[in-house]
C-alpha cells in the first residue's frame, strides 16, 4: 500500500467532523461473494437524479494488482456504464492513474480492460487536490455533472468514503464560464482512455 499522507491525516479531520467516515449506503448480501456492485440498482440511481459515478478500482472492480474486471461483475459493470453513459463513469484509484503509476501504464491497461476512463491525478484520495481533479473531469463533459449528481463507490472508509463526504460538505465553487471550445476556462482533467 502506498504512503498516503492525505489518508494518514484523516483522523485529525474526524476529530472535528466524525461523520466523514459514514457511507450513505452499505452494500449487503446473503454471502460474502455478493457484497459487491451487483447489489447496486444503477437505473434507480439514475431515476433519482444521479448522472455520474466514481469508482474505486481495487476490491470494487478488480482484484488488487490486476487490471481486469472480476468476471462476475461484467453484467453489473455494463449496466452501470449503459445507465450513466460511458464517459460518466470514472475510475479513481490510488494506484492506477496516480503518481505512483509511472507512465500511466496501469491506467492505460485498466481503462482498456474495463472500457472506462481512469483519472490521472498527482494527489491521492481523499485529498482536496484529488477531489478537484475529479470535479475538473466531470465539469469537462459535454453535459457537466455536478457533485450532487455523483455516486462514489469504494471500499475504504479513509479514502473513498471520506472523499465522497468531503465533496458533499464542501461544494465545488461556481463553474467558470465556458470557453469558446465549450470547455471550462480553468481546471484540468487528464484521463487514460
Ligand atoms: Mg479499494
Amino acid at each position: 500500500m502506498p504512503f498516503n499522507l492525505p489518508g494518514i491525516l484523516v483522523p485529525f479531520h474526524l476529530l472535528v467532523h466524525p461523520r466523514l467516515v459514514l457511507p450513505a449506503i452499505v452494500v449487503k448480501g446473503q454471502t460474502q461473494h455478493y457484497k459487491d456492485i451487483r447489489q447496486i440498482d444503477f437505473p434507480a440511481l439514475y431515476s433519482a437524479g444521479y448522472r455520474g459515478a466514481v469508482f474505486d478500482k481495487d476490491n470494487c472492480l478488480t482484484v488488487p494488482h490486476e487490471d481486469r474486471l472480476v468476471p462476475e461483475l461484467v453484467d453489473a459493470w455494463r449496466e452501470c456504464r449503459e445507465t450513466f453513459g460511458p464517459d460518466n463513469v470514472l475510475i479513481v484509484s490510488n494506484t492506477a492513474g496516480s503518481h505512483l503509476d509511472i507512465g500511466s501504464i496501469e491506467a492505460e491497461s485498466v481503462s482498456h480492460h474495463l472500457s472506462a476512463p481512469v483519472l490521472r491525478h498527482s494527489a491521492l484520495k481523499p485529498s482536496y487536490a484529488c477531489i478537484n481533479a475529479v470535479r475538473a473531469y466531470f465539469a469537462s463533459l459535454p453535459r457537466p455533472v455536478r457533485d450532487d449528481e455523483l455516486v462514489v463507490v469504494g471500499d475504504r472508509l479513509f479514502t473513498d468514503v471520506v472523499m465522497a463526504n468531503r465533496m458533499a460538505r464542501r461544494p465545488a465553487p461556481r463553474t467558470p464560464a465556458p470557453s469558446r471550445s465549450g470547455r471550462p476556462a480553468s481546471g484540468s482533467a487528464r484521463t487514460a482512455r
